[in-house]
């Protein structure tokens, strides 16, 4: 098990600064046109395509370092370029963890090149689980996946909201009612291939911030899939619903909300991209403060404006701190006994809203207009106490672990 530490190593150091050039020099002069285009992208994702940022082989080794600092710390430095376009390049990476949590090696090995595609052929891909009835409480998803014995084909039915790169992406993954006796332990996750019939983009959502990142809903009207697209395989699904069956008949293990397990090892992640944005806003605010004048000094020699950027960066660093803990213990498989991926995701999601409130208030009249990026940094720090659970989900969790009581 690697030791905890509060340092990157040297070749973090050069990864991270090699980041922080793209996110300088390509992600930051692109933010304000993506971000009022309201489109994915495309061109600075191929970028990242033709560096090597937007890869496999990138994602893969930052998510199995064994320090656990190698995910928070690329999306720390991507999201302080900009959070649209950040989630544009990082989106498919979300997507493809769902098939390396659970698919077979034969699975991972077929579909995850296909979301990525390669640098003359850019592709991405969509994690689609909320519904329009089914966003905190995911046990109560709808979407429904038949299986089709004679064909050994799945066949599936409903609608999926709010998902990035839905409808757009070559590879969808999506998550199915299998038994809805079951609650959320009758759930499974399908691979829906390129091009199959049936799949299609509904509304495309007009959205508060990162507006780089398209966001959609996905109809699904009787889309079949191979038996092979069943992430896992059948075998071991068919044991895993024997087992909650019994469970369930015992009386036994309460059927848990889904959303209060399913992104818990993800959770560290986004906390680290709201600090990315946190530490921009403070940033900007900090170079401002320092240089605009008013009665003759600059505003920072005031107490009031000084201590605010004080507060801001004290609670950056608390951010990060509790989000590089988490990101230690979920790849040293230490259970978060005490919520402890939710604590940091809670915790740097409110810091980024209220970080990039107080960047705008630094920047006066200035920072309420779109010359200045904290204006789009504060509406992109909206999503981050709403998606991948809110932060009263997040709330609810960390109660719920601490007590043990089931808190509602
Ligand atoms: C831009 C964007 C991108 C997204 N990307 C994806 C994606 O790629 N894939 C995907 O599957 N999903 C995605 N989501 C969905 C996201 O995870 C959900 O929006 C989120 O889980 C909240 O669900 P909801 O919007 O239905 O809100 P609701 O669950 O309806 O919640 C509404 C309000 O009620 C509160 N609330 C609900 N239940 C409780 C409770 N028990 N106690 C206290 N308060 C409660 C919530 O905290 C919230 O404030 C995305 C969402 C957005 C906006």
């Amino acid at each position: 098990m690697a030791e905890f530490t509060m340092e990157l190593n040297d070749e973090q150091k050069e990864v991270r600064d090699w980041l922080h050039g793209f996110a300088a020099d390509v992600i930051r002069p692109a933010a304000a046109e993506w971000d009022e285009r309201e489109e994915t992208p495309w061109p600075v994702i191929q970028e990242a395509a033709k560096v090597g940022i937007y890869s496999l082989d990138f994602y893969a080794q930052q998510y199995f370092d064994p320090t656990g600092l190698g995910i928070p710390m690329a999306m720390e430095e991507l999201f302080w370029g900009d959070a649209g376009i950040a989630l544009s390049i990082v989106g498919t990476g979300l997507a493809a963890v769902g098939v390396l949590a659970n698919g077979t090696e034969e699975q991972i090995g077929t579909w995850i090149p296909q979301m990525y595609g390669d640098q003359n052929d850019v592709k991405v891909a969509a994690f689609c689980s909320s519904e329009p009835d089914a966003g905190s409480d995911v046990a109560s998803l709808r979407t429904r996946a038949v299986y089709d014995e004679a064909k050994d084909e799945w066949v599936i039915n409903g609608t999926k909201t709010w998902a990035t790169n839905g409808g757009i992406a070559n590879v969808h993954v999506v998550v199915a009612v299998v038994d809805p006796e079951l609650g959320s332990k009758g759930h499974a996750s399908f691979i829906i291939p390129p091009n199959t019939p049936g799949l299609a983009q509904g509304q495309k959502f007009k959205k508060h911030g990162i507006r780089a990142s398209h966001t959609a809903e996905v109809i699904l009207d009787n889309v079949r899939v191979p038996g092979s697209c069943l992430l896992g395989g059948k075998e071991k699904l068919d044991e895993r619903l024997a087992r909650a069956r019994e469970k369930a008949r015992q009386g036994g293990e309460r059927v848990k909300n889904a959303a209060m397990a399913t992104f818990e090892a993800s959770r560290p992640a986004v906390g680290a991209m709201a600090v990315g944005t946190a530490r921009a806003a403070y940033e900007v605010a900090l170079d401002y403060a320092k240089t605009r004048e008013q009665f003759g000094r600059p505003i920072i020699d005031n107490q009031g404006v000084a201590f605010q950027l004080a507060d801001m960066r004290t609670q950056i660093d608390a951010a990060r701190l509790l989000v590089w803990r988490a990101s230690w213990m979920a790849i040293n498989g230490r259970p978060f006994t005490a919520a402890e991926g939710s604590m940091s995701k809670l915790f740097a999601s409110e810091t980024a809203k209220k970080v990039t409130a107080q960047a705008i208030q630094i920047l006066g009249g200035n920072g309420y207009t779109r010359e200045y990026p904290v204006e789009r940094m504060h509406r992109d720090a909206a999503i981050y106490t709403i998606f991948e659970g809110t932060s009263e989900i997040q709330r609810l969790v960390i109660a719920r672990t601490l007590s043990g009581m089931p808190i509602r």
